[in-house]
């Protein structure tokens, strides 16, 4: 028995130690052609490349659509507080249109094979924050892509609604970079994406993190040390604006 469990448990280390970490395309694969950040070009782009995941930030304008975008300005204009049909006249720098959530979810549907993240941005109130994460997990239930999107947000409180209301099995990762580990497990939450420099602060919530069965996921590293670093940890995923160079220093290893 116990020489049994001696070989499961190096099994499992092996497998956690030669585990390649993935990438995830932060705001889709846009440095490449003439794209934009958060543009279905992007999203398509990454679909190409094979990425592990392509990350897109979702917002709710005044009129309630959703919509693929950074930041709460856009063309100096608070996102959340103006109707979406101005806001669509706004054009990205590369000339496309601003994308819907849906847009980006009929585009996700075409190749499953690189998973869609999600972000769910911060909303004033914790009220429109449970609409939203509401409206978009019965978005994604309507194109039957549960398996094929994961979840990351700042906001604890939508992280928290995304566990209480999402479907089994659902992926929701904690972006804000102050709880540990076992608290976010606590929480009910399945990872932690947290910024490079809250984990070279915190290394050791890595392994932490993993022993706990949570992921690791880190953002946003672009430079080539950054990633190698990030690499050498063994973090699950690596969220990059520079995908090729963490494909590059990935496949060297
Ligand atoms: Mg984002």
């Amino acid at each position: 028995m116990k020489k049994i469990l001696f070989f499961a448990v190096a099994l499992f280390s092996a497998g956690s130690l030669f585990a390649q970490s993935q990438i995830v395309a932060h705001r889709g694969f846009h440095a490449t052609g003439n794209s934009a950040r958060n543009s279905l070009s992007a999203l398509v782009n990454a679909q190409e490349y094979k990425f592990f995941g392509s990350e897109c930030d979702i917002n709710e304008t005044k009129d309630g659509v959703l919509i693929v975008v950074h930041g709460l300005n856009h063309a100096d204009m608070n996102v959340q507080e103006t109707d979406y049909a101005t806001l669509k006249a706004a054009k990205l720098e590369n000339g496309e249109t601003i994308p819907t959530l849906e847009e980006y979810l009929i585009q996700a549907k075409k190749n499953t094979a690189t998973k869609l993240i999600i972000e769910i941005k911060s909303h004033a109130t914790p009220e429109r924050e449970t609409r939203v994460t509401k409206n978009i997990l019965a978005m994604v239930k309507k194109y039957k892509l549960k398996k094929d999107v994961e979840y990351i947000a700042f906001s604890k409180h939508v992280c928290q609604e995304l566990v209480k209301y999402g479907p089994k099995g659902i992926q929701v990762a904690y972006l804000n970079g102050e709880l540990t580990p076992l608290e976010c497990k606590q929480l009910g939450f399945t990872g932690i994406d947290y910024n490079h420099g809250v984990l070279k602060k915190h290394p050791e919530w890595i392994k932490a993190a993993q022993a706990l069965g949570l992921t690791v996921n880190i953002w946003t590293v672009n430079s080539t040390a950054d990633i190698q670093w990030s690499i050498d940890q063994g973090v699950d995923y690596i969220t990059t604006d520079n995908p090729l160079e963490a494909k590059r220093l990935i496949e060297k290893k």
